[in-house]
């Protein structure tokens, strides 16, 4: 087990916490503020704790010099200053006198906020610009270490980037003597794990999304515990091939017919493919095509699932006591192509008395957009690393905390 908020005091500590402040921003707005709320609770009892709080997180990716203006974190520490309605200090810098400064003057119950820690991956420690530097995303040693200096005691609360090992989470937790996890990462753990290792049956997983090769582990993982798995999306498709189904211009990977051959044959009647698609003759918002049955018109594409495999998947949803969903069942992006997407949606959410967790960012994004917000019972922040942790992988920003 591992450590959490709960194990120690922090009354006058130095609490370094890393959070995922890595949120969607249009010209300098935040424009959706999930990630920010989801670290409120770890923020708020550190503070109600007398804590000074050092936050830091990394924002999007960071390969050339223009990303250091695009990607700032300044909007975030406005946001989170009206949230918490109190001042957030922002420090533009990552290391060096000034953080040190603002971080030796900290009085209990006031709040930093440094610049983002991949900015760490374009430059030296002296500010200079080195492209190759890599050396947040490469886990350097010599920051991790020197960030550990900067406090008393480490909190992990990013759950979105817990599957790297990142010098901001994982070099950090080797070197500094106490450390724990936030409220965000216990939660998503414990969420997580009910489903993948103790999940009350039946189990239903609807698998969709792009391509089939992101998911075949989580498909041969999920194998093992689930009743039943229902796969829409882009990477149906390929299945669909290795059925010998005309699949037209449809996204299919050659390359993993044979696993996709290997999955069905391994799975014992579990995986349930979509039975008809909502078809166009390119990739775009077109007005739907309708196939009659698996097969699909050589000149279309399949980007959706059609009407009857909507009803299928509802009927296979029954009774589900335990549901996990990733990957969405169509081009969601195109309104025309949103309706299977919509009516898993919807279907799980009226499933009475069921656990439902969506892992996956473009599918917490989707239920998100499409209203359905309230009707999980969690949607992960954390979309590659709630995939690895379906998969039964380690994750090393969580592997790394203090066991109790
Ligand atoms: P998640 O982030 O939830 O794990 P993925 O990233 O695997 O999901 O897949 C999401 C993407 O899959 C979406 O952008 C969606 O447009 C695309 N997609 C879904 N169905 C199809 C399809 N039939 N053809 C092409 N792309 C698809
Ligand atoms: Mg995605």
């Amino acid at each position: 087990m591992k450590k959490t908020l709960k194990d120690y005091k922090f009354k006058n500590k130095t609490v370094l916490v890393r959070v995922d402040f890595n949120v969607p921003m249009k010209d300098g707005k935040v424009t959706n503020d999930n990630r920010v709320n989801a670290a409120l609770p770890t923020i708020e009892y550190l503070l109600d704790n007398d804590a000074k709080v050092v936050l830091f997180s990394h924002l999007g990716k960071i390969k050339k010099e223009e990303d250091l203006k695009k990607n700032s974190l300044m909007p975030v520490a406005e946001l989170l200053s009206k949230k918490l309605k109190k001042p957030v200090k922002f420090v533009n810098s990552i290391e060096g006198h000034e953080l040190e400064e603002k971080i030796n003057k900290m009085k209990p119950t006031e709040v930093v906020l440094f610049e983002n820690t991949r900015f760490a991956d374009i430059t030296n420690s002296d500010g200079t610009i080195n492209l190759e530097a890599k050396r947040e995303s490469k886990n350097d040693s010599t920051l991790g270490k020197y960030w550990s200096s900067l406090g008393d005691i480490f909190v992990n609360d990013a759950f979105g980037t817990a599957h790297r090992e990142h010098a901001s989470n994982v070099g950090i937790a080797s070197y500094i003597k106490n450390s724990c996890l936030g409220f965000l990462v216990e939660k998503e753990v414990a969420m997580l794990e009910k489903c993948i290792n103790n999940p009350q049956s039946p189990f239903v997983a609807i698998i969709g999304g792009a391509k089939v090769s992101d998911k075949i582990n989580v498909i041969q993982n999920l194998l093992k515990v689930a009743d039943k798995i229902l796969i829409g999306g882009g990477m149906a498709y390929t299945f669909f091939k290795a059925k010998g189904i005309e699949t037209g211009n449809s996204l299919v990977e050659k390359d993993r017919i044979d696993i996709a051959t290997e999955l069905l044959k391994n799975s014992n009647g579990k995986i349930i493919l979509p039975i008809d698609s909502a078809a166009s003759a390119s990739f775009a918002n077109d007005k739907p095509i309708f196939s009659a049955d698996q097969n699909i018109d050589v000149n279309l594409m399949g980007l959706d699932i059609g009407p009857k495999s909507i009803e299928l998947f509802k009927k296979e949803l029954e009774g589900a006591k335990t549901v996990v969903w990733n990957g969405p069942m169509g081009v969601f992006e195109f309104s025309n192509y949103a309706a299977g997407t919509k009516a898993v949606c919807k279907s799980i959410s009226e499933l009475a008395g069921a656990f439902t967790v969506i892992g996956g960012g473009d599918s917490a994004a989707a239920a998100i957009q499409l209203g359905f917000e309230d009707k999980f019972t969690h949607i992960s922040t954390g979309g590659g690393a709630s995939l690895e942790f379906m998969e039964g992988k380690i994750l090393p920003g969580i592997d790394s905390i203090q066991n109790k």
